[in-house]
């Protein structure tokens, strides 16, 4: 006989991965915008160098969709395995703690699905194609972005410390992303109005989310960062050489 626990949670498994084929509706959509936008980038009449600005940007948008779909898979394979484990009687013990192990459980399991690897994923590969762009990693010769990539990390500062972001978390109401200690320090408490220049918002401390976007923008500009003073270095080494 099952217990309730169980078809509860069961159920809710159930009826969350009946609609699992509508998560990824938006995904889809932008992906093709971006796919337009790739096009575009290979027919531009500008420099080399303002095309790679635009692709980073549009690389940009890409890592957050690439990590919603990621997401969503890493959620549909959580979900899997908690309903597998409610049937097997795991939850029938928890009493009152269910609501909350049941949650645990399932943040373990999206957890354990691990990041999403930007590099490998095919369509970012293909967007990269599209556009004319080599993957980055195996382009020496792309030092070329040397003036495109300080602007990509200014844009992933935190607006209270400046610094570059540490744990990047978003606010919900209004998109804005911060280092989660300024943040935590700054909204805890009553309400606040966003740090950023012209935004209104008025927010708190649990109206923030972590912002995995931005963490892997994070890593891309550092890799890229590194990647040039990599470059930067040899070219040194040569002149020091002669
Ligand atoms: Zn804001």
């Amino acid at each position: 006989m099952t217990s309730d626990v169980a078809r509860i949670a069961t159920s809710t498994c159930d009826k969350l991965l009946a609609k699992k084929d509508t998560f990824g509706d938006q995904c889809v959509a932008v992906r093709a915008e971006l796919e337009n936008f790739a096009k575009t980038c290979k027919k531009l009449e500008v420099s080399d160098a303002a095309k790679k600005k635009a692709f980073d940007a549009m690389i940009k948008a890409m890592s957050g969709t690439l990590e919603t779909t990621h997401a969503i898979d890493a959620f549909v394979r959580a979900l899997e395995k908690v309903r597998n484990d409610a049937r097997r009687g795991v939850f029938d013990n928890s009493g009152d703690a269910f609501p909350d192990e049941f949650r645990k459980a399932l943040d373990a399991a999206v957890e354990s699905y691990g990041e999403a690897d930007i590099d490998d994923e095919p369509p970012l590969k293909k967007l990269r194609e599209t556009a004319g762009f080599e993957k980055a990693d195996d382009a020496d010769e792309d030092v070329v972005l040397d003036d495109t990539h300080d602007q990509g990390e200014a844009a992933l500062t935190c607006p209270l410390s400046t610094g570059l972001l540490v744990q990047p978390v978003k606010a919900r109401p209004c998109g804005h992303v911060y280092s989660t200690a300024s943040a935590k320090a700054f909204f805890k408490g009553q309400g606040k109005k966003c740090a950023v220049f012209g935004c209104d918002k008025m927010l708190k401390w649990s109206d923030f989310v972590k912002d995995k976007a931005s963490e892997i923008a994070l890593r891309e500009a550092r890799k890229r960062r590194e990647r040039t003073q990599r470059s930067q270095a040899e070219e040194i080494d040569d002149e020091d050489d002669e």
